[in-house]
């Protein structure tokens, strides 16, 4: 549903729990008209009528001709000072499917329509109640999948990217006003600019600050990556089920059994963690497998960290130490773990192997397992720890905004120090505070707005 379907005003309604059976369901409701409407459906309407904001009422909700739908509470919020900036009532009913479809007929009799998906945080931001990136913090803390995504989220709705935009909009404000005072001087021909760049310098600082946060916050909610990688038989899938501690993959002591790539998700000290196990590196033999071992490649190169298998049965081999080497040389964090310790002659694990930790585990018979796992979560989580009060960006709306207005305010930088014109300079200023107000949704278009709640669900 577009934008303007959601900019139509009138009362809505929505479910704002799940649908199911359950104790209670609410639904929301809003509309400048909505406190009167909602008590025409009451046994006792003055009760609610004569309420005042920010208090509780019971009642009966009853059908026009008197028989009741249910005993409900509602709560009562009075415009200015509610979620969507209107008057607004909260019902709390029964948690039962047939009982919220008769609730919702008889509100549809009373004048309310279906909310929209985001239709409530979208009154609330025309309404001046939050910016956008506070509308896109509910969506995030709504849908995080780890206690820190979740903290994060709550910062930003809090207006952590709020303010933060705000004052290097601040500092970019005042550059600009030196600017056009120069340029002001520049028709006068009074010679030579300057501008004090600090102001730029420090604006580009923060925006570099904020989009250096970006991976780590989508980190965060969408979780990091760990490629379990090595040759075949090694014991990856051995590896997977035990990180797992289920049974998913298959495992076979036949070459290439493993043809493409296992995926599964698990939590590492509340980092949302992608695992996967990849083929092994080994000649293939048939097209598919060549084809699994070119997915798994791409696995390993976006992982967060490898975990790369060396069977301790046979000893590194020249390909081991190969692909080691080229690990090292593309920058990757690894952890080498030397399988299979417990057969009779496994040769003893060094302490490091291509400068990697090597950590001696047996995927069979379960050791080294959990000390395994506290390595990876130790690293996964090493960047994490110093920052948790700090601000995480993970929109990508916000970053690739982000990026917009370094990049022109780069360009400003470089045009003031190669002497190029001023209006050149003012242009590239305008099109980084442009960028910055969309991030907040001080510049706005439709088009914009529908992207941001166009991800929104019905009741939010
Ligand atoms: P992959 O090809 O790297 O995925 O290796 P698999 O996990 O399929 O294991 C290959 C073979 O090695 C299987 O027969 C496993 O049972 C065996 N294996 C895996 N891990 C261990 C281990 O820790 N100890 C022993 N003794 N055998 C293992």
């Amino acid at each position: 549903m577009s934008f303007e379907g959601r900019l139509e005003s009138g009362a809505i309604a929505a479910l704002a729990t799940p649908l199911g059976q359950s104790a209670l369901a609410v639904i929301r409701t809003s509309g400048p008209n909505c406190i009167e409407m909602v008590s025409g459906g009451l046994k006792k309407p003055q009760l609610l009528r004569s309420a005042a904001g920010h208090t509780v009422v019971h009642s009966a909700l009853v059908e026009a001709n008197g028989d009741l739908i249910d005993d409900v509470l509602l709560a009562v919020f009075r415009a200015p000072r509610s979620y969507t900036g209107e008057d607004s009532v909260e019902i709390y009913a029964h948690g039962s499917i047939p009982g919220i479809d008769r609730i919702f007929s008889r509100l549809f009799q009373l004048g309310f329509r279906q909310a929209l998906g985001g239709e409530f945080t979208m009154r609330a931001f025309v309404n001046g109640k939050l910016d956008l990136s506070r509308a896109e913090a509910i969506q995030e803390l709504v849908s995080a999948q780890s206690r820190e995504a979740h903290i994060h989220a709550l910062h930003r709705l809090g207006g952590a990217v709020e303010r933060r935009i705000h004052a290097i909009r601040d500092s970019l404000v005042t550059f600009m006003a030196s600017v056009a005072i120069q340029l002001d001087y520049d028709e006068m021909e009074t010679g030579e600019v300057r501008c004090d760049q600090g102001q730029l310098d420090t604006a580009l600082r923060d925006i570099a600050e904020l989009l250096g946060t970006y991976e780590k916050g989508r980190r965060y909610q969408f979780g990091a990556r760990l490629a379990l990688a090595g040759k075949t038989n090694a014991g990856k899938s051995s590896l997977f089920n035990a990180l797992l501690k289920e049974e998913r993959a298959i495992v076979s002591d036949v070459h290439g059994t493993t043809r493409d790539y296992l995926e599964a998700r698990i939590i590492v000290r509340g980092v949302p963690v992608r695992l996967y196990d990849t083929a092994g590196f080994r000649t293939a033999t048939d097209d598919i497998e060549r084809e699994g071992i070119k997915r798994s490649g791409n696995i390993v190169e976006a992982a967060t960290m490898v975990v790369y298998l060396v069977d301790g049965g046979k000893g590194p081999d020249e390909e081991d130490l190969q692909r080691l080497g080229l690990l090292k040389k593309e920058g990757h964090a690894v952890v080498v773990a030397w399988n299979k310790t417990d057969l009779e002659g496994s040769s003893q694990a060094p302490d490091y192997l291509e400068g990697f930790k090597v950590l001696g585990i047996s995927a069979l018979q379960y050791r080294g397992i959990d000390r395994l796992f506290e390595f990876i979560a130790e690293h996964i989580n090493a960047a994490q720890s110093a920052g948790d009060e700090s601000l995480l960006i993970d929109s990508q709306r916000q970053f690739e905004l982000l990026e917009r207005a370094h990049s022109a305010l780069t360009e400003a930088k470089a045009s003031l120090q190669g002497n190029v014109a001023l209006d050149m300079v003012a242009l590239d200023i305008q099109d980084a505070l442009g960028a910055l107000g969309e991030i907040t949704g001080e510049v706005s278009s439709e088009e914009i707005l529908d992207a941001v709640f166009s991800g929104f669900c019905v009741g939010k």
